[in-house]
């Protein structure tokens, strides 16, 4: 079954809690997609019953024809987002898989902090923007690239291009791609308010 994550807000302890929740589940995400009929952007996960106990607070069912009408939110690895200011940060419960996938790598891992979540709860996550100018420290700038795409975050799964959010009129748009039969994926924007 198809469901989307409720939305962020403008509190913190909420969009922890809803990051957290969606990393434990990190297979199930489909992508980011745009909604149009709801113009709204979020993560669209595939569920099965084990997966939807673990997150069913934070998820609403979403009907497969309005999915397949969507736009899917696409990387285009230009790496501004991991290059500077990155912001990047790992839940400590996404670190078994990185260290399963990338043992030295995440022996790099120094810098942790404690937040707190809309449940009361408190979670480690482990600073990644610990590089130049706020780099992301598994960000190889030389071949701009993720050194650790297949463990990546999901804060790096979810967070949508900017790059391109504000046209020259002002209005917010990101740009999301539409593949067509045979994979290529063409560009368009679509918009509104982010
Ligand atoms: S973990 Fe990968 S995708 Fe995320 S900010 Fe770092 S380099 Fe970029």
């Amino acid at each position: 079954m198809l469901y989307i994550a409720k939305r962020p807000t403008d509190s913190k302890l909420w969009n922890y809690y809803l990051l957290y929740k969606l990393s434990l589940v990190k297979q199930s995400i489909l992508g980011v997609f745009y909604i149009e009929k709801l113009g709204y952007y979020g993560p669209v996960l595939d569920l099965d019953e084990k997966d939807l106990e673990k997150v069913s607070d934070i998820v609403l069912p979403l009907d497969e024809d309005i999915v397949l009408e969507s736009l899917l939110v696409t990387c285009r690895r230009c790496g501004w987002c991991c290059e500077a200011n990155s912001g990047s940060f790992l839940f400590n419960s996404e670190l078994t898989y990185l260290r399963s996938r990338y043992p030295r790598l995440s022996e790099r891992l120094r810098r942790y902090s404690w937040v707190r979540l809309y449940d009361g709860s408190r979670v480690k996550i482990w600073h990644l923007d610990t590089g130049p100018h706020g780099r992301c420290m598994f960000y190889n700038p030389l071949e701009r690239r993720c050194l650790i795409h297949e463990a990546k975050p999901v804060v790096c799964i979810l967070t949508y291009c900017a790059r391109f959010a504000i046209d020259r009129h002002g209005n917010r748009y990101v740009r999301v791609g539409t593949a067509d039969e045979r994979g290529r994926v063409r560009f368009r924007r679509a918009g509104g308010s982010t």
